[in-house]
């Protein structure tokens, strides 16, 4: 009965002489398109086979197009974030600043001086391109860039404590996301973990009562995406370096996201400045680049020339060395801090900042170019990224009350440019607090192709 079944389904070579899917074949590379071909004549006698025999045959020469479309398109494509969670791991966290995109682009154009030193016509070094703006932003005595803190960590950890002890507060042996645990890098390290506290309370006297001559450094780590509430202690950096010092000993302050911003200036908590560890005398700090300082996927440490100086001698730090588009965008961001523009120009900065006036025209904007009845309301964003965990920025979203949000979610996220939006009280909501102004009128269109299919 099979052979019946399959009946109608053309060979490879008859579908594509269809004259749709011949004009496919006058554009693409052949293999591809046969590639394409075989796959939809696949899945369709599955369709059969499951007894969806609708429309099956006659909508092959469409399925073979968009088979070969998802071939050849990048499977990284842009999206826009109307969840109103500005640091978004899953969209891919920082959004750069147009500098730092112009940087990027011109540094993969051609060639760059990346690790060579054109005053000396010899060779020099990529980790020093960014220094000087990391010293002076920073005040540290130096400064060094790996691909993400996570590495940043590890390399803090195996260049000063492998073989040795690392003393930790139990508040602080936090999982930050995506499988990051503080005991696995550790372990992972080298290093051996010497917990002192409890779960909520730590002292320095802790600190100073667990330390050996095995002692390699003290760590602290934010607890970026957790709040301790209620009777909790840990002792200041200032209480840790005191401690440290006495023993002659580092401390290694992982901050997570860290900020050179002021985040209490924004209406929100507050957010550890990196300027304030290294002037506490953390003998290492270590943060991300695309979380709250708003540029490329990066890891930074900041600290004293001698430690530092370990760590750009240490093995793993050539297997974790960013390439050139990543120091050309991070050289501009930090340019950004320099000038004291950082709240104009860096997309993270400017959607913290930016006023409920503002979204709130946005969204009226929006609001009577959709063709489905829509409300602006007032609703909660979040900085994201591990940083102000249970802190809200007060924002403005677009409302479509609907019977079935979770369709409309979906509709929107397979859009022709993807929107992602979050849903409250079967309310899809377009929180406009992350969508960069720019996106506004494709938002619009996007919207209206997406929800002209649930009208009426
Ligand atoms: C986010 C975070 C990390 C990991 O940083 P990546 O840049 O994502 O690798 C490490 N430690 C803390 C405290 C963090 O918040």
């Amino acid at each position: 009965m099979a052979t019946d079944l399959f009946r109608d389904l053309p060979s490879v070579d008859r579908l594509l002489q269809d004259p749709y899917v011949a004009r496919l074949l006058l554009e693409q590379p052949r293999d591809l398109v046969v590639q394409a071909a075989r796959e939809a004549l696949e899945a369709a006698r599955v369709a059969l086979r499951d007894g969806q025999a609708n429309g099956v045959v006659a909508a092959l020469p469409r399925a073979v197009e968009a088979r070969l479309w998802a071939a050849i398109r990048p499977a990284l494509a842009p999206v826009i974030n109307a969840t109103g969670v500005v640091i978004h791991t899953n969209l891919g966290r920082a959004p750069l600043s147009q500098d730092a995109l112009a940087a990027a682009r011109l540094a993969g154009e051609g060639y760059t001086n990346l690790e060579y030193d054109l005053g000396a016509g010899a060779r020099g070094s990529r980790h020093a391109l960014v220094t000087d703006l990391l010293r002076r932003l920073t005040g540290a005595e130096d400064a060094l860039v790996v691909n993400n803190n996570a590495a940043a960590v590890l390399l803090a950890l195996s260049a000063l404590a492998q073989g040795r002890e690392v003393v930790i507060s139990r508040g602080q042996l936090v999982e930050i996301g995506g499988g990051f645990r503080i005991p696995d890098v550790m372990r992972q390290s080298g290093a051996t973990l010497v917990e002192v506290g409890t779960t909520n309370r730590t002292y320095a006297a802790d600190y100073e009562a667990a330390i050996s001559d095995d002692t390699a450094l003290l760590l602290r780590v934010h607890t970026s995406n957790f709040k301790q509430v209620g009777f909790t202690h840990t002792p200041s950096l200032d209480e840790l370096v005191d401690v440290a010092v006495r023993h002659g000993l580092p401390v290694v302050d992982d901050l997570g996201s860290g900020s050179l911003l002021d985040t209490s200036r924004y209406g929100l908590g507050r957010e550890p400045m990196v300027q304030e560890s290294v002037a506490a005398g953390a003998a290492l700090v270590t943060f991300s680049g695309d979380k709250l300082l708003g540029g490329p996927q990066a890891g930074i440490v900041v600290g004293r020339a001698r430690d530092v100086t370990h760590l750009k001698k240490h093995p793993l730090t050539r297997a974790v060395r960013p390439d050139k588009l990543t120091f050309a965008a991070l050289g501009a961001t930090l340019v950004h801090y320099l000038r004291g523009e950082a709240e104009t120009h860096v997309p993270v900065w400017r959607m913290i900042s930016a006023s409920l006036d503002a979204l709130d025209a946005r969204c009226r904007v929006l609001v009577p170019a959709l063709p489905l009845p829509a409300t602006v309301v007032e609703v909660s964003a979040t900085v994201g990224g591990g940083s102000l965990p249970g802190e809200t920025l007060p924002s403005r979203a677009v409302a479509i009350a609907s019977s079935s949000p979770h369709r409309l979610a979906a509709a929107l996220r397979t859009a022709s440019t993807p929107v992602v939006a979050r849903i409250e009280d079967d309310r899809l909501l377009l929180d406009l607090r992350t969508v960069l102004p720019e996106q506004d009128a494709l938002l619009g269109q996007v919207l209206r192709e997406a929800l002209a299919p649930f009208v009426g």
